[in-house]
């Protein structure tokens, strides 16, 4: 066989779709996949405008991204064949992906290779999907669903980070534990300390604005973030949420007991290191402790520290 032979044979066989554009933009050449692909005849040599448009009437071949098909027609055609070599993934309506890669030479004469690349586009989308429930599952608290210590400190770095070089406060943080929670477990059994940790989890973000961040720091400590607020307004959220809390009653055994919370507040200050406003929140926690529980202690920062 003939090496032109052989060429032909091979194009017949392929599941590649070639087809080969004179200088004027008609169809010279198409193997078997393209006249498949793009409704072609055996004998039939369109201009490849008058191609997209049949097909685009019958609502068959390429997917058109532009509402306008003839504005988008105009704008794919003044840039066909400027490059030696342009390469696009394109989609069919049947559902199909194609890679398409379109040779041009110096005379104008084109080659269009296409590749069926659905199976690898559904791969991509499938690990996609994976690495983001992945991502999920690496920042959800597994007893509660909220947000976990590593996403707190993700959106505590965000929230640092946007802010350096503003000259306010960027907002306010605290660090809460319940008060006497070991008692919980010891009076009534570790799955309603379970059940506690959830009912809470449950409730607070509903207090909260959107852009409010509550995450399980782990045990029984839990974060607020409140991006923009002043301290007043920060003390303010705060102080409904350990009210509500106090006024709830999550022991269905035990109608009258109460949970109770301490909370460390601070604001944050932009330039901060988080590690700073993470210890000095947590000494106001310790110190909401120390002087009793079930209150909020604010400890801001020393004016020594402010230049
Ligand atoms: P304080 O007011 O000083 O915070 O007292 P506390 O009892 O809350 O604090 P302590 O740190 O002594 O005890 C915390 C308890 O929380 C001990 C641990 O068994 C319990 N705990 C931590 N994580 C979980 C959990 O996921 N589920 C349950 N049921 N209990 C937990
Ligand atoms: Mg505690
Ligand atoms: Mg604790």
């Amino acid at each position: 066989m003939q090496l032109n032979d052989r060429l032909a044979a091979l194009a017949a066989h392929t599941g590649a779709l070639i087809a080969i554009y004179d200088p004027g933009g008609r169809i010279a050449y198409a193997n078997e996949a393209f006249r498949e692909a793009f409704f072609l005849e055996p004998d039939e040599t369109p201009l490849w405008v008058d191609l997209m448009r049949r097909n685009h009437a019958a609502g068959r071949g390429p997917r058109v991204s532009h509402p306008d098909f003839e504005f988008w027609l105009s704008s794919c055609l003044s840039r066909r064949g400027t490059m030696p070599s342009l390469s696009m993934e394109t989609d069919l309506l049947d559902g199909r992906w194609l890679s398409i890669t379109e040779s041009t030479m110096p005379d104008g004469w084109m080659l269009f290779v296409g590749c069926d690349v659905t199976r690898q586009r559904q791969t991509d989308r499938l690990l996609r999907q994976e690495r983001d429930i992945a991502w999920k599952f690496a920042h959800t608290d597994e007893l509660t669903g909220i947000s976990n210590r590593r996403h707190v400190h993700t959106t505590f770095a965000a929230l640092v980070e946007r802010g350096r070089g503003v000259g306010e406060a960027l907002g306010c943080v605290a660090l809460l534990d319940i008060d006497f929670f070991k008692q919980i477990n010891d009076r009534f059994g570790h799955q309603v300390g379970d059940d506690v940790l959830v009912e809470i989890a449950r409730r607070i973000p509903s207090l909260l604005r959107t852009c409010d961040a509550f995450g399980r720091m782990g045990g029984e400590e839990f974060m607020l973030i409140l991006p923009h607020v002043t301290a007043q307004e920060g003390l303010a959220i705060l102080g409904r949420v350990l009210d509500h809390l106090r006024e709830s009653r999550f022991v269905p055994d035990d109608p009258t007991y109460r949970v109770t919370c301490s909370a460390g507040f601070t604001t944050i200050h932009p330039g901060e290191p988080m590690e700073a406003v993470y210890s000095r929140v947590d000494r106001a926690l310790y110190e909401a402790k120390r002087t009793g529980r079930d209150r909020i202690v604010p400890l801001e920062r020393e004016p020594a520290a402010l230049a």
